[in-house]
């Protein structure tokens, strides 16, 4: 697993990568949207997320898929569950990073690698409060932000897929911290 990280100015980051109307209507089309408290509809505006900090700590870490993984053809059922599986111990240690640094740097704010996966069946949908509120936090494309553009203009990384039943050859997570 490799880890890259840039710090750049937040109004640079929201100039060349931020669209939030464009990424609320992706978002509409997710079946999280609205089920889950790290997801869009939020009852803040992500414009003044992003609006409050001056500097953007940028994280990608580029996760290769295990060769015989990649030898395999499966459904995309399975394509899902292998590639979750994968993935889920680098993003809550990623998060694990983040909320450490958001504790060395007061008044700042962790920024996750997806939405939040921490419990089986979140409490949204009964309109009940987060379980979790200490480790609940937005990821860039929860508010608003190109993660495609970002991890190529910043780390010169292409997210790939899968494709005809293989998993790629390595998938990308990408998370941060917003400073004052
Ligand atoms: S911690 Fe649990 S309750 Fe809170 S947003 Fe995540 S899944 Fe939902």
């Amino acid at each position: 697993m490799e880890i890259l990280q840039r710090e750049i100015a937040v109004s640079d980051f929201f100039r060349e990568c931020v669209d939030i109307p464009r990424f609320a209507e992706c978002c509409r089309l997710c079946p999280n949207h609205g089920k889950l408290w790290s997801c869009p509809p939020f009852t803040f505006s992500p414009a003044h997320i992003w609006q409050k900090y001056g500097t953007l700590l940028l994280q990608c870490r580029v996760i290769p898929v295990p060769e015989e993984l990649r030898q395999q053809t499966l459904c995309q059922q399975d394509i899902n569950e292998q590639s979750r599986a994968l993935l889920q111990p680098h993003k809550r240690a990623m998060l694990q990073e983040m909320l450490a640094l958001e504790r060395q740097f007061p008044g700042s704010l962790a920024l996750d690698a997806g939405s939040c996966d921490r419990c089986a069946h979140c409490t949204r949908p009964e309109g009940l409060p987060c379980r979790h509120p200490e480790a609940l936090r937005y990821s860039v494309e929860a508010l608003g932000g190109d993660v495609c553009k970002a991890l190529k203009l910043y780390f010169g990384k292409e997210i790939l897929w899968g494709k005809d039943g293989h998993m790629p050859a390595y998938y990308l997570l990408l998370g941060g911290l917003l400073k004052a």
